[in-house]
């Protein structure tokens, strides 16, 4: 699967790019009548995750139109813990929560938004990320969306290999559940 994330995001400033996950709806000049701030209606991902489609609506004249955004940027490298390299791959993100979230109430578009928000994460940082890094914002999220998940995947996930930070994960969470006991079936 080709993952280059480039080409246009024609509106998006410099300053901007690299956080279009976060971007409001600020300077798309609306077809209809040209006003430039709109409300986002909907975002999915497109085009495999390499774009994000969004429905907007113009605040001026209330006409509906779609962009797709693109992330003009030059890849975000993963630094492993052998030495390589290796350009970040949402789709490895998403293919390495399917195990941990099977059975679990996680749909794809979560695991879509969750891969992406650690993309974007990751590209706000400026620079090369360890594995470490991947793995911890992976988790982070994770966490908020799905307890079970969560545990899961962080005993198995290889490229989290900070042992410390696992185990300090672990008892943060068994702090949080232990305060809120479950009900039992
Ligand atoms: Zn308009």
């Amino acid at each position: 699967m080709e993952l280059q994330l480039r080409a246009a995001s024609s509106f998006a400033s410099p300053k901007q790019r690299g956080r279009l996950r976060h971007y409001s709806g600020r300077n798309v000049r609306c077809p209809s009548c040209g006003h430039d701030d709109s409300r986002v209606l909907d975002s999915r991902a497109a085009e495999d995750g390499a774009a994000v489609r969004r429905r907007r609506q113009c605040l001026k004249c209330d006409t509906r139109f779609t962009t797709y955004e693109r992330i003009d940027e030059l890849p975000v490298y993963v630094m492993k813990r052998s030495g390589d390299k290796e350009p970040f791959d949402r789709l490895k993100i998403v293919a390495g929560l399917g195990s941990a979230t099977k059975g679990r109430p996680v749909t794809a578009q979560d695991l879509d938004d969750l891969a992406t928000s650690v993309e974007d994460a990751m590209r706000l940082t400026g620079g090369d990320v360890t594995s470490a890094q991947v793995g911890q914002a992976v988790l982070e999220r994770l966490r908020k969306l799905d307890e079970v998940a969560y545990l899961r995947f962080a005993s198995v996930y290889k490229g989290f290999d900070e042992a410390s930070d696992f185990q300090r994960e672990i008892t943060l969470l068994e702090k949080r559940t232990a305060a809120k006991p479950r009900k039992k079936k």
